[in-house]
């Protein structure tokens, strides 16, 4: 049974680099954003509640987060255990989480605010399908068209130039307690997140100890 957190800014790869590690050793990839996104999208009672503070680049409240963990934690679907997104995100929330599960290791992605700049701004959706396009490194063949559906592409509602200072600003002020917390119970590995996918996601596996021969896919 593996138990991991990854943390890293919006942009540094985290998502990809969680589902690669999950596929590779069935571990549940549990995205605690992407929870929140089908809420909105499905017009829960819950996504009424956090549609705003997503779209303003703001943090959800800690109970809510909280909730939304520990339900999808009770779902006892992850035999080899979980790699968890985007969660903790702030000092309560590990905290939180510190006493109610033990955990193996987490997993710092480091990448500067420029470089989360740059890969953030160029970030499209299709409105239509959900696909995710990156104008740097994932051009669609037709300008703004979706190559799966033909719709069109459009950046994410929280991916703005003010949605995106506020959350690097929110980003730095919440993570640092949280990490130095982790870092206090010698969990943390730092990895630069710079380098291309493969590169990053073999440093990882090497800082862990986990093995290189399950094959990194392309998430
Ligand atoms: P993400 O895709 O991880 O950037 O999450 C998208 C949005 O969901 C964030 O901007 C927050 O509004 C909310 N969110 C996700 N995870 C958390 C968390 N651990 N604590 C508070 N808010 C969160």
């Amino acid at each position: 049974m593996r138990k991991y957190v990854i943390i890293g800014v919006q942009g540094s790869g985290k998502g990809t680099q969680a589902t690669l590690l999950a596929r590779a050793f069935d571990l549940v990839h549990i995205s605690v954003g992407d929870i929140f996104r089908w809420h909105v999208q499905s017009h829960t009672k819950l996504g009424a509640q956090v549609r705003r503070t997503m779209a303003a680049g703001d943090l959800v409240g800690d109970d809510l987060v909280e909730g939304v963990v520990r339900d999808r934690l009770t779902q006892h679907d992850w035999n080899y255990g979980f790699i968890i997104d985007g969660f903790p995100r702030s000092a309560r929330q590990a905290e939180f989480f510190l006493e109610s599960y033990d955990i193996d290791g987490v997993i710092h992605l480091d990448l500067p605010d420029a470089e989360v700049r740059r890969r953030v701004l160029a970030r499209r959706l299709c409105s239509r399908c959900g696909m995710d396009y990156n104008l740097i490194a994932d051009r669609p063949a037709e300008e703004g068209r979706c190559e799966v559906c033909g719709g069109d592409l459009v950046p994410r509602e929280d991916d703005t130039d003010q949605a995106l200072a506020e959350r690097l600003r929110q980003y730095h002020e919440k993570i640092d307690p949280v990490l130095e917390l982790f870092r206090r119970k010698e969990y943390v590995v730092t990895v630069d997140a710079r380098p291309d996918i493969e590169t990053v996601q073999h440093e990882i596996r090497r800082r862990l100890g986990l093995p290189f021969s399950t094959a990194v896919q392309e998430a």
